[in-house]
């Protein structure tokens, strides 16, 4: 019960990565405000939740309903800012201003926007605790499409500028950085409806198993556990860090001789 009396907000709760982490915080003693721009999985949510999880929608590239979406929370001590999705596909020779735009807000500028509101309320009540998602596409190229990796990269920066910032007012700032995680962030990208997503996301897990040391795709459960432990007391002087969490993807898969 580390988040016994704690208020949280998770960006991007009602699927996959962020609603395993709302869960696990309602689970250990958390009252949870989820906002995202997917009603019915929030909803959902919501409804398994025992009244510990509550949900307003929220698209985060809309600076006026993040900063109402804190607002609501009624007092905030921990925030994940974690909403995304694919972003622009195309490579940087034909990728449109108007596309690299709505990534960089998607994916950047509501991590910045989610700490800009949440920093002041956090400090008035003694400080608080920020996690940021990023990727490993942060680190390596050829992951993902080129404004995602530039767009997590930046979070990462982020990450050390808000936590050097918001240290003095008792605010911690971490990242996680995920490897590939079984949730449906690629068949949606893809485009794929909702009833071929199954089979194409048990494809891309056995194809990422393949890809690093630990041979099983992640779990949202996976990506959850760290971040509660950032977002805890347990990392009461981790700040500024970056926690890669993708079953030794970035050191590479090693083959017997
Ligand atoms: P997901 O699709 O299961 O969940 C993403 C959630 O964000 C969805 O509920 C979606 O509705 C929400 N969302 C999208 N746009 C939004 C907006 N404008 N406003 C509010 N909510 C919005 O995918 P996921 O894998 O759980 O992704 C969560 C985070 O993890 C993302 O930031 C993603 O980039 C990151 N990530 C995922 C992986 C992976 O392998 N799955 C790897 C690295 C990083």
């Amino acid at each position: 019960m580390r988040f016994e009396g704690k208020r949280a907000v998770v960006t991007g709760g009602a699927s996959g990565i962020g609603r395993a982490t709302a869960l696990r915080l309602a689970e250990e003693g958390a009252h949870v405000l989820v906002g995202d721009v997917d009603e019915a999985g929030g909803e959902a949510l919501t409804a398994q939740s025992d009244g510990r999880i509550a949900f307003r929608r929220c698209d985060v590239t809309d600076a006026a309903e993040l900063e109402a979406l804190v607002a609501a929370a009624d007092g905030i001590d921990l925030l994940f800012n974690n909403a995304g999705a694919g972003g622009a596909r195309e490579p940087i020779g034909e990728v449109s201003p108007e596309e690299w735009d709505r990534t960089m807000a998607l994916l950047l500028r509501s991590v910045a926007l989610g700490t800009r509101y949440a920093a002041p309320i956090m400090a008035a009540r003694g400080g608080g605790a920020i996690v940021n998602t990023a990727s490993v596409a942060a680190l390596a190229s050829g992951f993902a499409p080129t404004a995602y990796s530039t767009a997590k990269a930046g979070v990462l920066h982020l990450t050390k500028l808000s936590a050097a910032d918001l240290a003095r007012h008792g605010v911690r700032v971490n990242a996680v950085l995920p490897g590939f995680i079984t949730t449906n962030i690629f068949t949606r990208h893809l485009g794929l409806p909702e009833e071929k997503r199954d089979v194409a996301n048990r494809m891309i897990a056995g194809v990422a198993a393949q890809a690093q040391p630990i041979r099983r795709a992640g779990t949202p459960e996976d990506i959850a556990a760290a971040v509660c432990f950032l977002l805890s007391d347990d990392a009461s002087f981790v700040t500024g860090t970056s926690l890669l969490v993708d079953g030794g993807m970035t050191v590479g898969a090693r083959h017997s001789w």
